[in-house]
Formats: C-alpha cells, structure tokens, sequence
C-alpha cells in the first residue's frame, strides 16, 4: 500500500526549500518535489546583494543549492519531477507525478510565479544581464544609467518611480496612448523629472550582443515606423503569471489566480497550505518567499497535531 506522508511539499524555490528545512527539523520527514526547473526564479539571476547573511552577495544558482542542501540535511526528501495534478477533494490528498500517485495528510505548495516576458527579438540573450523584470532586485545594478521600462500599469509606474532613485533617466515604453495605472500612481510618475515618455510604441527587438545590452529597437503602434531607443537596461513590468494551472479550480484564488489565504498560511481547502511568490503580490522577493516557507511549515507543524485521527 502506499504510504500515506504527512506532508508533502511542492515547489523548489526559498519558500520550498524553507518549508522543506523547517518541517525536516519538526521530524515531519517530508517529500518535496522540486519540479524540472528546480531552485526557482533565482537559478535566473548572478548576484544577490540583499539575502541576509551573504555580505559580499551570492550568485541566484549558488545560493539555491545551498538551501536545497539545508533542507536535504534534515530528512527533506527532494525529488526532481513535476507535479501533474493534485486531488485535494479528499484526505488523504492524492498528488499525481507522472504514473505514480503519492498521498499525504498535508500540503504546502509553493511553486512561485513567472513574470511575463514579452518575447521580442534577442530577448533570450539578454534576459538577466541587461533585462529584468524586478526593479527592487536589480536597480541598484544601474546606478546613474539610462533604462526603459516596459508596461502601463501600476507595477510598470512604480518600478519606473523607483528607478528614478538609482538611474539618470527613466523611460517608460507602452504600447497605447493610455495608461492602465491608478490616477496617483500616473501622476506620481508624470512629475518625476527623471521619467520620459514613450506613448504608443512596442519593442520589436533587443539590440546589442550577448553580454553587451544596447538599447531597443522600438516601433510605433500607430504608424508602424520604426526607431532605436539606446539604454543601460531595460525593465519589463507587464505583470506576473502564478504557477498554478496543475491545481485546477480547486482552491480559491484572486482574479489573477494567486492563492488566497484563508487562516494564517492555510488555504480555501483546510489542510493545504501555500506561500511564497504563489500568493504574494506585493513583495516578491527570497527573503519574503523564504520567511513564507518557514511559516507554512510551523501551521502544518500545529494542524497536523490537531488533526490527527
Ligand atoms: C531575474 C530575477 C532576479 C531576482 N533577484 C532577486 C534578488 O536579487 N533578491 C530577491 O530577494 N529576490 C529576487 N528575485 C525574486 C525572487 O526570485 C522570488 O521572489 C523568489 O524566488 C520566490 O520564491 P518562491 O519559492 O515563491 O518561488 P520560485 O522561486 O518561483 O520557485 C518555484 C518553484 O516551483 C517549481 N514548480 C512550479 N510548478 C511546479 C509543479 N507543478 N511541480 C513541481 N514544481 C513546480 C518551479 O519550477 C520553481 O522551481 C528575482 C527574480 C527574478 C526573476
């Protein structure tokens, strides 16, 4: 018969792996299934300069497999598949991996969120070293730059707002004449004497060579001309996308598909739990990811004990 785990954790990221070390040390003895892109969103980026603990920083890929190895060494068993589906209609809850099934009395899903990327010409190259999609992260990176920001929403006016501390000139590119951003924020925006406009124009394609981010070749949506805009970086805030397509409908989720929670980390379905990017739409960073992974294990920790049957 298969054995019933009393937790199983799913997703790879700080919150994953912080769950994963917290329950190992409460002898929760937990599965964690990492997915094929194990480590998360940080696999993606070079330096980490604002992880407590790291002062010099840390390379994205080196700090991930530091957590994973925490995790492993207090009984986290970590494996690298895909989670296909979940029944959660039921305890215990059925978690389905390829052609095995697994069960667990509880869950933690912390599978994170993807930002939206455009997909123009060369963007592949320059993702990461010249693009971005996480002003906080990186624009400490472009001190006294000129860069662009992609988008016409409140996340597209902040992220510019922001940059305006680090950078000499910000320019935000949107592909209408009108903004989708709240009034305050468009305003707040507009009177930044650092922030230019580019109305009506989309990014066709990235310019320069691998390692050597130049600028964007830029064509207007109106009258399809095309025109080079140079730049230091170029930040792309179109929004993020929740890693959550593999749970179905079954858990309530904002209208943007983040899990909502319900009673402390606990979600619409008593016994599952979520944090980290997943449900964050206002922080999304590791330490908050992280700190999100250690509290879904502690409200695992006091549900299973007040639910064992
Ligand atoms: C380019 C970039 C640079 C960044 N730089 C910084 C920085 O300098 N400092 C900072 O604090 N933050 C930074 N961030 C933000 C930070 O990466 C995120 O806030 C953090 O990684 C969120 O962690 P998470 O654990 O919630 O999810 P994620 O890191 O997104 O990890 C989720 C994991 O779950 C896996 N998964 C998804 N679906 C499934 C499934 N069905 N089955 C199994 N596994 C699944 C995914 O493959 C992934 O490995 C950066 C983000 C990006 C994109």
């Amino acid at each position: 018969m298969t054995e019933v785990k009393d937790l199983i954790i799913i997703g790879s990221g700080p919150a994953g792996y912080t769950a994963g070390l917290y329950a190992g040390r409460a002898m929760l003895n937990p599965t964690l299934f990492a997915g094929f892109a194990s480590g998360g969103q940080l696999m993606l980026t070079s330096d980490i300069e604002n992880f407590p603990g790291y002062p010099e920083g840390i390379a994205g890929p080196e700090m991930m497999l530091e957590l994973r190895a925490q995790a492993t060494r207090f009984g986290c068993d970590i494996i690298d598949k895909n989670v296909d589906s979940v029944d959660i209609s039921e305890r215990p809850f059925k978690i389905n991996v390829g052609k095995e099934v697994h069960l667990a009395k509880s869950l933690i899903i912390t599978t994170g969120a993807e930002a939206i990327w455009l997909d123009a010409i060369n963007e592949n190259i320059h993702k990461g070293r010249g693009i971005s999609t996480c002003a906080t992260c990186d624009g400490a990176f472009f001190r006294d730059k000129e860069v662009i920001v992609i988008g016409g929403g409140d996340s597209a006016m902040e992220e510019a707002t922001f940059l305006t501390r680090f950078c000499s000139k910000v320019t935000i590119v949107h592909r209408r004449e009108g903004l989708r951003s709240s009034q305050i924020m468009t305003n707040r925006a507009r009177e930044n004497p650092k922030i230019a406009w580019k109305l009506n124009f989309s990014i066709k394609e990235w310019l320069g060579s691998e390692g050597n981010f130049e600028g964007a070749l830029l064509v207007n949506t109106g009258t399809g001309v095309e025109e080079k805009l140079a730049c230091d970086g170029a930040f792309i805030a179109i929004g993020h996308k929740p890693m959550t397509s593999f749970l179905g409908s079954q858990l309530e989720t904002d209208e943007s598909g983040y899990l909502l929670w319900k009673e402390n980390t606990m979600t619409s379905v008593p016994g599952v739990f979520a944090g980290g990017d997943v449900v964050d739409t206002r922080y999304r960073q590791a330490i908050t990811a992280a700190s999100m992974g250690c509290m879904a294990a502690i409200d695992v920790e006091k549900w299973l004990e007040d639910n064992r049957h």
